[in-house]
């Protein structure tokens, strides 16, 4: 089969085929419209969004002789058929990345002078402007301050930044946008369909996220696929051929996490890894995962999803099984995991203990139970997307959706307002917080009236602050002694004081003692309203550097007791 390259041959050359610029080719026509057409502009943008093409359709639409009611050009007369074989003399394009001296400058001024001879302008293209030499700019500022009539120059750039503020001033200023993926898919379908290729929806998404907002690499690698796949592109063959880890395998991961499943995680991981993908992509991926749950938990930030259709009903029926707070901490142990990826000895390790982590997300958010969701969710009123949530829910109904369960039971905070059955999240208002806290803190009022309180001072509080450390002494917990006489607790309010201490490991050894040393202090001051707490004081706040295997295992057993039955399970020991 003879395929012309498609991106020459699909290349927009009226305004109406420009790509995902809708605003700035409207801006255009009705310039030409009234007339009111700039001398320079300054096109900006990455590479690929239609900066050159939009460009060369202005010229060749202000030269028409016959341009239609929509600002069109007619693609009949002279000199449209000229723009279009490529002869037009009313067109000149220079790109400044490879001729940026002083002479390819001076050559373009003298070509300024001559009118043009056939039709009304002559359009000046300067590709990569801010790549002109100094003395370039400088010998181009002069013409580009006075123009002569028929001229009209177009600078276009990827960096913006780059331009001095003289020529920004004298240019109207268009900023092209990255072009939208769906946008791209679209652009993709139609031309599938007049080539008479088929294509599956989801394989021209791939392709359009892939080109990250370049028409440009959309339409070359769309090229590439026809030529591997013939005149059938499907999902499989693309992602296998630019090497794009299936959607799949992270809706998996996931679908682990939440049944809490450590190994079913981590044979995942391994079979992507088999496959030959970079974990450090898989990590990246995956977070990108998780930040499509979060944006399609709310119907006004599902926009942003860009996926198909069908891949978009599939991240909605997810993300209704986890909550806010989880796929924010997901995100943060992702995140986290990116980061050290580069500087880690074990890179392999570190991805498995990201899975770990995700995997016992929800046994440490149970744990902090005392919050409670106070983002307010937009349920779906899609009926078509309600349809396949309740489907999704039904097929697969196993025990794992228990916690959906058990956060429906929490719902019995009475409130006047009308549930929402769609709603699997819970919906607290904050004004039922405060109430709730109100009542709390009536509570306390009511003890805190019939409890010992004697007044003191601080001279007083600081001697039976060394009255219990010297019984530490007694103790021989000499630690704790020289923790606790180093520093005198600090008032941080009425009846409440902060220990300051240097470390973690201190923290740790104190807090055992702690119940006794406060019950120890209010006995001998006879008030019950004192309360201490412990802080790491911040000149000494250092990271800790874990000297032994054990040591750091021990740490990260802490965040994640998971690794212990990890351990047990795979029967495995730790280098000490
Ligand atoms: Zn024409």
């Amino acid at each position: 089969m003879d395929f012309v390259v498609s991106a020459r041959k699909y290349r927009p050359n009226t305004f109406d085929t420009v790509v995902g610029q809708n605003s700035i080719t409207s801006t255009l026509r009705n310039a030409i419209k009234n007339e009111h057409l700039a001398q320079a502009f300054l096109f900006c943008g990455s590479r690929g969004v239609g900066k050159t093409s939009t460009a060369r359709i202005l010229a060749k639409t202000i030269n028409c002789s016959n341009k239609s009611e929509k600002i069109e050009a007619c693609e009949k007369c002279d000199s449209c058929l000229s723009f279009n074989s490529g002869s037009s003399l009313n067109v000149y394009e220079l790109d400044a990345a490879s001729n940026n001296g002083v002479d390819e400058i001076r050559n373009l001024i003298d070509q300024v002078r001559i009118a043009p001879q056939l039709g009304e302008y002559k359009v000046y293209i300067i590709d990569e402007v801010h790549m002109l030499s100094q003395s370039a700019f400088n010998a181009f500022l002069k013409t580009l301050e006075e123009p002569p009539k028929h001229a009209i120059f177009i600078l276009a750039t990827t960096e913006k930044h780059k331009i001095i503020p003289t020529i920004l001033s004298r240019c109207q200023i268009f900023d092209f946008a990255r072009i939208k993926v769906k946008d791209i898919a679209d652009h993709l379908a139609l031309i599938a369909d007049r080539e008479k290729i088929s294509a599956e929806p989801e394989a021209l998404h791939i392709i359009a996220q892939k080109a990250d907002g370049a028409l440009r690499d959309a339409l070359s690698i769309f090229d590439q696929i026809v030529t591997y796949s013939e005149d059938n592109i499907t999902y499989e063959n693309v992602i296998s051929n630019l090497n794009i880890l299936d959607y799949d395998y992270y809706f998996s991961i996931v679908e682990s996490t939440l049944k809490e499943d450590i190994p079913s995680g981590l044979i995942i991981l391994n079979e992507i890894i088999e496959k030959g993908f970079d974990p450090h992509n898989f990590i990246v991926g995956l977070a990108n995962h998780y930040r499509n749950l979060l944006v399609c938990k709310d119907q006004r930030t599902a926009e942003l999803l860009e996926v198909s259709e069908s891949i978009k009903k599939k991240y909605i029926a997810q993300s209704q099984e986890l909550n806010p707070n989880n796929l924010v901490r997901a995100l943060g142990v992702l995140s986290k995991t990116d980061v050290e990826y580069k500087i880690s000895k074990n890179q392999r390790l570190l991805v498995e203990m990201a899975i770990m982590q995700l995997c016992s997300i929800k046994q440490e958010l149970e744990k902090k139970k005392s919050l409670t969701d106070i983002v307010e969710i937009i349920p779906f009123e899609n009926e078509e997307i309600k349809d396949f949530i309740t489907k999704e829910n039904t097929t697969n109904n196993t025990p794992e959706k228990e916690h959906q369960n058990i956060s429906r039971k929490k719902d019995n905070i009475p409130t006047d307002k009308k549930e929402d059955k769609n709603s699997k999240v819970k919906i607290l208002s904050i004004k039922e917080m405060l109430q709730k806290n109100e009542e709390v803190n009536e509570e306390k009022k009511l003890l805190e009236e019939n409890i010992p309180k004697n007044e003191y001072t601080l001279e007083e509080l600081k001697i039976a602050w060394e009255k219990f450390a010297f019984k530490m002494k007694k103790q021989r917990k000499e630690t704790i002694y020289n923790a606790l006489i180093k520093r005198a607790p600090k008032k941080k309010s009425e009846n409440e004081y902060i220990l300051e201490v240097d470390n973690q490991i201190q923290i740790d050894y104190i807090n055992p003692l702690f119940e006794e040393l406060t019950s120890f202090i209010r006995s001998e001051l006879n008030n019950y309203l004192i309360t201490f707490k412990m802080e790491i004081s911040q000149n000494q706040k250092i990271d800790i550097q874990f000297q032994t295997g054990k040591e750091k295992f021990m740490s990260l057993a802490k965040k994640n007791p998971n690794l212990h039955k990890l351990k047990e399970r795979l029967n495995l020991e730790i280098e000490y």
